[in-house]
Parts: structure tokens; sequence; C-alpha cells
């Protein structure tokens, strides 16, 4: 399922310029219940757009978003709404995603009722507690409103509202990025625990790629709104298969001595996705760009040399004869 989302520009908002912006072009994966998926990128490469279309915040221009089989982006409001439910999501800024004037009881309540999830105001009740439970805060928290929460304990409410709508996928847009580095840890801990409990699947969009290993069972690498790589975790941290990927992973600190990657630093500056590069949009920035990475597009396939079935990347490289590719065999860690 290919999806694209296309931003029309108005006057104005950037320059004068009119035509679309191919933020997520082409975009396409599945996630599993129990996975988590990651996807990564530098900030403004289209992450976010793909989170956004999946749960469907607005209208994709072309392309499919796919649950259980059933096309969704293509249903009416009333006919969405079952399936609204089913995909949530916890966003990266735990001050301003919990609306100030209610207390954490009502904004727990609110989907279970939107949702007509109980069954009466005593199931309510019982399944706000329950909600605490889970995300390890005190039952009696309920009654105190956001600004009383630390930003750790606030994104665990924002956890415990997505997960009041009993979701089977959650997206976490950036969701411990604001976070002090232990908090980080606690709520990425709390992630793993709920989803081994509940089997939920995790689409966890996210630049931290320290983390991403982590947490991640998958990972997609997007860059200028194209997906260019994805893999397993291991085989992907271990044996990059697109010199972009290699590019990100060697600036990730490895804290056993001696495995730390020789660090690539990328040239050149990050092209406009209003008008990418022809041919490979990452021949600008490429260290191993050859003629034909300027004229032909790169399509995702799997990589003969990966360690892996499912290791999939977008680079002429895989093309050429081993010794002629730099990304055949892994190097550093
Ligand atoms: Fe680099 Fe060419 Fe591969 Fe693009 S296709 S990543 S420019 S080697
Ligand atoms: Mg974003």
């Amino acid at each position: 399922n290919e999806l694209k989302k296309h931003f029309p520009l108005k006057g104005g908002l950037l320059g004068s310029t009119t035509g679309y912006v191919y933020a997520v072009d082409g975009v396409s994966f599945s996630i599993a219940k129990g996975e988590t998926l990651s996807l990564v990128g530098e900030s403004g490469c289209g992450k976010s757009t793909v989170g956004k279309a999946i749960l469907r915040l607005f209208d994709i221009t072309s392309g499919q978003v796919v649950l259980d089989g059933k096309r969704i982006d293509d249903l009416s409001t009333t006919a969405l709404r079952p399936m609204r439910r089913r995909v949530q999501v916890v966003f990266q800024d735990p001050f301003s995603s919990l609306n100030p004037r209610m207390k954490v009881r009502d904004i727990l309540a609110e989907p279970i009722r939107n949702f007509g999830l109980a069954k009466d105001s005593k199931d309510l009740e019982a399944r706000v507690a329950k909600l605490m439970d889970t995300v390890r805060l005190p039952r009696d928290a309920v009654n105190r409103w956001p600004h009383e929460f630390s930003g750790g304990q606030r994104q665990r409410i924002g956890i415990a509202r997505a997960l009041a709508a009993e979701p089977d996928l959650i997206v976490c847009d950036e969701a411990v990025s604001a976070l002090d580095v232990s908090v980080k840890a606690q709520i990425v801990n709390l992630l793993q625990d709920l989803q081994q409990e509940l089997g939920l699947a995790l689409l966890f969009i996210s630049h931290d790629l320290a983390i991403v290993e982590h947490m991640t069972h998958r990972v997609a690498v997007m860059y200028l709104g194209k997906i260019v790589e994805v893999a397993p975790k291991r085989s992907l941290f271990a044996a990059p298969k697109h010199p972009y990927t290699e590019a990100l992973l060697s600036a990730v600190p490895v804290p056993m001595p001696g495995k730390q990657r020789e660090r690539i630093i990328l040239t050149g500056d990050v092209p406009s996705p209003i008008n990418p590069p022809k041919g490979c949009r990452f021949h600008t920035r490429c260290p191993y760009a050859f003629d034909r990475c300027r004229v032909e597009e790169p399509k995702l396939a799997q990589v003969p040399t990966a360690l892996v079935s499912g290791h999939v990347a977008a680079c002429h490289l895989h093309d050429r004869p081993e010794a002629e590719n730099p990304l055949a065999v892994a190097k550093g860690a």
C-alpha cells in the first residue's frame, strides 16, 4: 500500500511557490500485532506525516492505509469511528497534549465514553482506575490536574488516555524525545511492558537511534519523504544497506570501547522536499553516488548481501559486484 500525502502550498506560507510537497511519497509498510516498527530520519523527512495519515487525521491524496486487510483511508467519518478507536496516538509534548482544564479522571473517561466502552458509570470508574494501575500511577491521582504532574507522569497519562480506547496500534510520535534521560528510559520500559502485556503494535516515530535500538523490532528509515531502508533491528544496526542509514548510525555513540563506527559526516544541505533531486533523492549528499544515481530512482528491494530476508533498501549499489559495493559487507559494530 503506497501512501502519498501532498500538501498544497498556500501563497505566503513558503514564499510564492505553488505546487505540492511530496511529504510522504510512496511510503509502504506493515506492522504486526505485538511488534514495534520504528520510523527514523531527520526532522522534516515526513515521519510525522506518515503517523498522521495512519491516524487519518487528514485525507490522503492517493495510496491506502490498511488495517486488518481493510482500507481505512476511503471510509466515511461514521464508518471510520470503530477504526479510530483501534489506532491511538501518544504525542511528543506531554505539556501541551493534555487539556489543562480537565482532571485526569475526565481525560481518561473521555475516550471511554466517546467509544461507548463502559457498561455504566461504575464500569467507567473501574476502567479509569485500571488504566492508572496499568501506567503505574496512584489511583487517587485521578483527582488532580495535569499541571500537578511531572513531564514523565504526564506522558504516563497520555499513554493511559491512548490505552483507554483499547487500541490495536499506538503511534508514538517522538513520545519520549522531550523527556529527561532517566525519565525517557522509564517511559520506554513502560511501553515495552505494555506491549507484552497487551499485544499492542507500536509505530515508534523518532530521530533518536539509541532509543530505537533499545526498543524496536524493525526499523524503517526515511529520507525526503521516501522510505530508503526497512530491516529487522539487528540486521540494520549490524550491517546497514543504505548509505543514509550508515551515516545516521555512525553518529550514534556506542558505549563499548573499540566498537564506535567511523563517523560519516554528510556534506551538502538537505534538499527541499518541494523539488527533490532527480534520480536517487540522496545523491546530492551520498558519499558513494555514481552516474546512475543522478538519473534513475532506486526501488526498495531485498538486499542480496543482507544478513536476513526482509532487509530491503533503495540503493543502486546492490546491483553492483560485491567488490564495488562498499555496503556489501558489515563494518563497524
Ligand atoms: Fe547513494 Fe546512489 Fe545508493 Fe542513492 S542510489 S544511496 S546516491 S549509492
Ligand atoms: Mg515530527
